[in-house]
């Protein structure tokens, strides 16, 4: 059983917030009984639901976990035709990726059909941590790792703290990771370039509660298991 504007919110009709106005204005039906009582809870698979007498199509929700790989684009079509995220994921429901991984970044996306876990992951107020593994030109000096840390004057602002640490050195180049709480575009290679070592390759390893793991190589998915999608909850 769940409640009913979650269950609204799962079919697209409106937010789990907009769906418990509607809920209060008297435009739901289960089984033929208008509801307005909040609290109310409804099994998806058996009670028929209407919304303005029209009856909902539900939906299971779905979360997939992908290790996203280069070259591929994250969105749900592409007008140039190249090969999106949605693309490489074979499951009935219409999802929707999670936030956005840049054309070459590889690594940890989510795409699912609910809104609610899409707008908690995703909402600035919520500065859900991301951590990236990214190879750079040179070697940051603490200084420079200090910098990232602090916050980076970049054109649409100071990016706010983030975590930043040395991982290996390989000479010209060595590997840094970097969680960050902000989801601009590009952030990471702008925050990286910004204090003089552009970055190479990345790749993100975490979102929230979810990690990567490391036996799905790029392009593999799974599902979220039933513990991971209750840290979402
Ligand atoms: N920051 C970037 O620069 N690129 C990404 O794909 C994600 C974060």
């Amino acid at each position: 059983m769940e409640r009913l504007q979650k269950i609204m919110a799962q079919a697209g009709v409106a937010s789990r917030r907009k769906s418990e106005e509607i809920i209060k204005e008297g435009r739901v039906e289960v089984n033929g009984e208008v509801v307005t009582q909040l609290g109310a809870k409804v099994d998806p698979s058996q009670d028929k639901i209407k919304v303005d007498g029209e009856e909902l199509e539900l939906e299971k929700a779905v979360y997939i976990l992908l290790n996203k790989p280069k070259d591929v684009i994250t969105t749900v079509d592409d007008p140039q035709g190249r090969k999106t995220v949605v693309d490489m994921i074979d499951v009935k429901q219409r999802i929707y990726p999670v936030g956005r991984l840049d054309y070459d970044t590889e690594g940890l996306l989510l795409l699912t059909n609910d809104g609610d876990v899409t707008y908690a992951l995703t909402h600035p107020s919520h500065q859900v941590g991301k951590k990236y593994i990214a190879t750079v030109e040179g070697t940051p000096s603490e200084n420079a790792l200090e910098r990232l840390e602090a916050g980076v004057e970049l054109a649409d602002g100071l990016t706010a703290p983030a975590q930043a640490d040395l991982v290996v050195e390989m000479g010209t180049q060595s590997i840094l990771s970097l969680e960050v709480h902000e989801g601009r575009k590009h952030q990471v290679k702008r925050m990286c370039e910004k204090v003089g070592h552009p970055v190479k390759e990345l790749k993100r390893i975490k979102v929230g509660p979810l990690n990567l793991d490391e036996e799905l190589k790029p392009g593999e998915y799974r599902h979220l298991t039933a513990e991971e999608v209750a840290k979402l909850q």
